[in-house]
C-alpha cells in the first residue's frame, strides 16, 4: 500500500510506499522488515521512504509488556521479532538513510490528518515544498505491492545499488507529470 501526496502549489505528486520496503538482514542470520517512514530527501528532491531507527528504550518498555501476555505461538512469535529489533537496534551504528539514495540528509516528516507536518524544536508545523512553499496533501492511498529492499544493519544495500542521480531525474520528472497529466 503507498499514498500519493500533492503538493497544493506547483501540483506535483509524490508517491511513498506504505507497505513494508526495508528488509534487514542481520550478521546471525535473523531477518525481518523494518519499521519505515516518510521523508523528504535533498538528493532525491522527493518525498520518499526513509528508514525509521526504533529507540531501544522503547522496544525494552514494549517486551516487558509482551512478557506479561499469556504464553502461546503469537506472544512467542512477538516476543521473537521484537527482541531482533532491539538487538538490531543497539548494533545499528549509522544514522537512518534515504530507502531510494541511501543520503543521509532528510527531513523526517509525519502526517497529520491529511497534511504532512515536520517536528520543530517545540512544535510541529506543515512541511513546505522546498523551493515551491506549497503543503503536501494526501491524494490518494494506491493499493500497490511494494519492492522489498534488503540491508545489512547498518543500512547498506544487499540486493542492488542505490538510485543513482539518472533515476532520481526521472523520480522526479513523472512527479511534475502526474500533477498535469495523471
Ligand atoms: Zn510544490
Ligand atoms: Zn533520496
Amino acid at each position: 500500500m503507498g499514498i500519493e501526496f500533492e503538493c497544493d502549489r506547483c501540483r506535483s505528486i509524490h508517491y511513498v510506499n506504505d507497505g513494508p520496503v526495508a528488509y534487514y538482514a542481520l550478521a546471525d542470520g535473523r531477518a525481518f522488515f523494518g519499521p519505515h517512514g516518510t521523508g523528504w530527501c535533498s538528493r532525491c528532491r522527493l518525498l520518499s521512504e526513509v528508514e525509521a531507527i526504533p529507540d531501544p528504550e522503547v522496544l525494552q518498555a514494549r517486551l516487558v509488556e509482551l512478557r506479561r501476555l499469556p504464553d502461546n505461538d503469537a506472544s512467542k512469535g512477538m516476543l521473537e521479532h521484537w527482541t531482533t529489533m532491539l538487538d538490531w537496534s543497539r548494533i545499528r551504528k549509522e544514522s537512518p538513510r534515504c530507502l531510494r539514495c541511501g543520503s543521509l540528509n532528510f527531513t523526517p516528516l509525519q502526517q497529520t490528518g491529511e497534511c504532512l507536518v515536520e517536528m520543530g524544536e517545540e512544535e510541529t508545523r506543515p512541511f513546505r515544498h522546498p523551493g515551491c512553499g506549497g503543503v503536501f496533501k494526501v491524494k490518494e492511498v494506491v493499493f500497490a505491492q511494494p519492492m522489498g529492499k534488503c540491508l545489512t544493519a547498518d543500512g547498506q544495500r544487499l540486493d542492488h545499488r542505490w538510485d543513482g542521480a539518472f533515476v532520481r531525474w526521472v523520480r522526479r520528472l513523472s512527479c511534475w507529470l502526474a500533477g498535469r497529466f495523471g
